[in-house]
């Protein structure tokens, strides 16, 4: 590509010189996805590269897109945070769904702002906001929109709760603010809900002064009548209850709430349900899980992440609101009496979504979301879904056989969490200190380049924790990540208590 010159106009360029660089990107993305799963599962970015790469100044004068290419290739490319690679099953990362790259690059071609107007755009948002109602049951007068993640969901979401309980308070939210209100708005919490919705809350006003934790049950699921009599000690008192957060997937276990229990409790108190389903709400294409995720249908909103268990590119969330009047209430900035159905087939469009939520230059994520349901289809998730979770269960099984490791019980969806007790070491006194010793046994592990959970605390206790996401992840390497926890988890419990450490090969065979 030496040959190409320097295109003097950031984007008058040339279609050849497009086409080059396009090319030449197509087989960077090519090379990258092809070689990621051989190589380590993560590799920290050595800090000389941070401090002489990543700390230069902004140029004067620009380059070649050709060295621009080189420089991504030789310095960006290789460190990237184990997502994608079939042994890594931290956190909640999926890999990208391939044809999602190239209609993320095809949207940035377009470059729409998908504030509203009558373009391609805005069109298909409504049919990806649509099949999603659809998906989990709300009606098609529901409202939604693309944002960026479950965090932004949760935020959208829970503005309009707040306008909508402090209308019913007597107070215009948009006028008064939470200044001087004769009551106190709540929300209701377990300590296993994502801590976005707390930030939510705070940026909406209330503070854990007021966000309400509602104890679990023993597999972490939020306990209905505690729900129950905290509004109704609240309500007594004169809060006014702003919204209770159900989870259909917790991060940490993959808990589902009772939601069904949780919606007669909102529906009998006039308390707003809001559904994070950021994580496991794609799960109800799944037989295992469509009852259990049913009452999805009967959220007052719902935040689903396409970026997580759909594969779609990093970022891609989506918030649904059942009443579109109160969405465009809490946000709109026209006035209601210029507020119009649209201009279905005029310049204006449907009406826009930028009165439905925070932002008004708004991207083309649907194009990826899009491309990449129409690329698999229902029954691509449908398989891919039950792919991992058949991953999640061989794991359960693996850990459930190995003496040595302990299994928090009961796994939900495909998240299994489990933890080093050594041979016999576990139970009561613990001569080991297995809250440290597994931090340090997970650190170690995502060192290795071979496995990368992550950990969780469930009960106090520190757990390795796998969320397994990945359509191409094999038995095997659910194998592999068993196989390095109890080498690796012998080799610290003996260094801890002092004695030899053993070879780190050949004593576990259990591959
Ligand atoms: C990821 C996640 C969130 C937060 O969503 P972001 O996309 O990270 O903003 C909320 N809840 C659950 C269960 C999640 O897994």
């Amino acid at each position: 590509m030496a040959d190409l010159a320097l295109p003097s106009h950031p984007t008058d360029w040339p279609a050849d010189a497009i086409r080059q660089v396009g090319y030449r990107t197509v087989d960077m993305i090519a090379a990258y996805l092809q070689e990621l799963p051989e190589g380590p599962v993560f590799r920290p970015v050595p800090p000389a590269l941070v401090r002489d790469a990543f700390s230069t100044l902004m140029p004067e004068d620009g380059a070649d897109p050709a060295a621009v290419l080189d420089t991504i290739a030789a310095q960006i490319l290789p460190y990237p945070f184990g997502n994608g690679h079939p042994r890594f099953s931290g956190w909640v990362r999926s890999p990208p769904a391939v044809i999602g790259i190239f209609a993320d690059a095809l949207a940035a071609a377009m470059n729409p702002s998908v504030a509203g107007g009558n373009h391609a755009a805005v069109h298909v948002e409504h049919q990806v906001v649509g099949w999603f109602k659809e998906l989990l049951g709300l009606p098609p007068t529901a409202a939604g929109q693309l944002v960026s993640g479950g965090s932004a969901a949760a935020l959208t979401a829970l503005g309009v709760a707040r306008h909508v309980a402090a209308q019913r308070a007597g107070v215009d939210v948009r006028v008064a603010g939470l200044q001087h209100t004769a009551t106190t708005f709540t929300a209701y919490v377990s300590p296993e809900t994502h801590g976005c919705h707390r930030k939510a809350l705070e940026l909406l006003g209330l503070g854990s002064e007021q966000i309400r934790q509602i104890d679990t049950d023993a597999a972490l699921r939020m306990a209905p009548a505690d729900l129950d009599a905290a509004l109704v000690r609240d309500q007594r008192a004169g809060c006014t209850p702003v919204a209770v957060i159900a989870s259909v997937g917790s991060v940490s276990t993959g808990a589902i709430d009772p939601l069904e229990a949780i919606a007669d409790i909102c529906a009998h108190h006039g308390v707003w349900l809001h559904v994070d389903g950021a994580y496991g709400a794609p799960a109800m294409l799944v037989d295992e899980y469509a009852a259990a995720l049913a009452p999805l249908a009967r959220a007052d909103s719902v935040g689903v992440d396409p970026h997580k268990w759909m594969y779609v590119p990093i970022e891609a969330g989506l918030v649904l609101v059942r009443d579109a009047a109160a969405m465009r209430d809490a946000y709109s900035l026209v006035p209601p009496y210029l507020r119009t159905d649209g201009d279905p087939d005029g310049v204006g469009g449907p009406p826009w979504f930028s009165e439905f939520g925070l932002q008004q230059t708004r991207g083309f994520r649907a194009l990826k979301v899009w491309a990449a349901i129409m690329h698999l289809g229902v029954a691509g998730y449908r398989a891919a879904i039950e792919h991992t979770l058949g991953l999640a269960a061989h794991l359960a099984n693996r850990v459930r056989q190995a003496p040595e490791l302990e299994l928090w019980e009961p796994t939900s969806l495909s998240i299994v969490c489990f933890r080093y007790v050594g041979d016999g070491i576990g139970g009561g006194e613990e001569p080991v200190p297995l809250d440290a010793l597994n931090r340090a046994l997970c650190t170690e592990l995502q060192l290795s380049g071979e496995v990368f959970p992550t950990s969780t605390v469930v009960r106090g206790r520190t757990y390795l924790r796998s969320c397994l996401l990945h359509p191409a992840s094999t038995m095997d390497d659910i194998d592999r990540l068993v196989h390095a926890v109890r080498l690796t988890g012998r080799r610290l419990a003996q260094a801890h208590a002092g004695g030899p450490a053993r070879p780190y090969a050949d004593d576990v065979n259990d591959r």
